[in-house]
């Protein structure tokens, strides 16, 4: 017997709407904030919940609501009811987001047309794998409006190697495995980028606003150009991550990877958070990838891996400072760079110290599906 499993994910896209297009939205955002915050106050003083025959009463009150799509807004409500969050969305602080499910939207001749007749152009970047069943609108922090849908995908996992691997993060080589062939050096593009973010932002200090005003024309240039480099950062080492975790995942049956828990490294320099980041991401990325492709994903705890002789187990009993790159062992002799080490140890986990172990399995973690219906806010029926 042989089946292939059936993926859900997002695939997103650049949108281009005109000014007037843009307009729309805006608006249809102003609409659908309006009615999260009058469900939200209901919330804060405990009133009964915002229903469907209560924005149906709104639309008959408003004459603005009522030009608005009804199905935008039942979304808006019903992913309001599923957050957790209780917080207001400001006109000024929160981006605009907006989720169409399937009544809500469709495809035509290349545009995205929304309910209410609003056609937006479309930067077709790859083709969807399939019709996708629903599409969050949004608009990031530089302006630029996205489409992004949750489509299904048949993927043909690659076939088993029986391979093992280990895994340790750090910080000027974001992975070390056992395999020297696969480690991943922090990304220099990042560091350069971040000289040039520095610059924005020492511009950004020198014309820092006075209280209560918007801000001159050169800081505001200023920090728009420190956004656009942090989003260029972030996209080139996700895309870096992304080719590192295919490789990997390709090549190997088992990954021990080291549990990575953010504050480890934080000592809070620009550097380590960035390192910390740029880590966190990749893990997730290896994770997500290498469950889909049905590998064995092990959770490796980070504490003793760098004291633990990966040669005879002996542990040593002083704790390696950050500053001591290799491991020599007082047992037995064994030297060895520090995380080559590590990577070791956290591979012998998978043998040896089950009972310390986490071993992820498709129940653990929320499946691709789940994830992208609770990012779209569909309910899970
Ligand atoms: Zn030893």
């Amino acid at each position: 017997m042989f089946f292939v499993p059936e993926t859900i994910l997002r695939y997103t896209y650049r949108l281009r709407p005109g000014a007037g297009a843009a307009r729309a939205l805006w608006q249809e955002w102003g609409r659908n904030r309006w009615l999260w915050n009058q469900a939200c106050a209901r919330r804060k003083n405990r009133e009964p919940r915002l229903t469907g025959k209560d924005l149906t009463g709104f639309r008959a009150e408003h004459e603005w609501l009522r030009d608005g799509s009804v199905v935008a807004q039942q979304q808006t409500l019903r992913t309001f009811w599923q957050s957790k969050g209780k917080r207001f969305k400001s006109r000024k602080m929160a981006l605009p987001s907006l989720n169409y499910t399937l009544r809500g939207f469709s495809l035509r001749d290349g545009r995205l047309v929304l309910a209410g007749g609003l056609r937006i152009p479309v930067v077709w970047s790859r083709d969807l794998p399939s019709e996708p069943t629903s599409v969050r609108v949004y608009r990031d922090n530089l302006g630029h409006w996205y489409a992004s849908f949750v489509v299904r995908r048949d993927d043909q996992p690659p076939a088993q190697t029986g391979a093992m691997i280990g895994i340790d993060w750090g910080v000027s080589t974001t992975a070390t495995t056992t395999d020297p062939a696969y480690d991943l050096e922090a990304s220099e593009p990042g560091k350069r980028a971040a000289q040039r973010l520095a610059r924005y932002q020492r511009m950004m200090a020198r014309r820092r606003p006075a209280p209560g005003t918007t801000g001159s024309r050169g800081y505001r240039a200023a920090k728009r150009r420190a956004a656009k480099t942090v989003k260029k950062i972030q996209r080139q080492r996700k895309d870096t991550a992304v080719k590192w975790v295919t490789r990997v995942v390709r090549d190997h049956s088992v990954i021990a990877v080291e549990d990575f828990k953010p504050k480890f490294l934080a000592k809070s320099t620009m550097a380590r958070k960035a390192a910390d980041n740029g880590i966190g991401m990749t893990k997730t990325e290896l994770v997500e990838r290498a469950k889909r492709a049905g590998r064995e994903v092990v959770l490796v705890k980070p504490a003793y891996t760098t004291m633990t002789c990966s040669h005879c187990g002996t542990r040593a009993k002083d704790r390696l400072l950050l500053s001591q790159r290799i491991f020599r062992c007082e047992s037995c002799g064994y030297t060895d760079g520090r995380d080559r080490n590590a990577a070791r140890v956290i591979l012998d986990a998978v043998g040896q110290y089950r009972a310390d172990v986490e071993t992820v399995r498709h129940s653990d973690l929320p499946s691709g599906e789940e994830r992208a219906l609770v990012e779209s806010g569909i309910p899970r029926l």
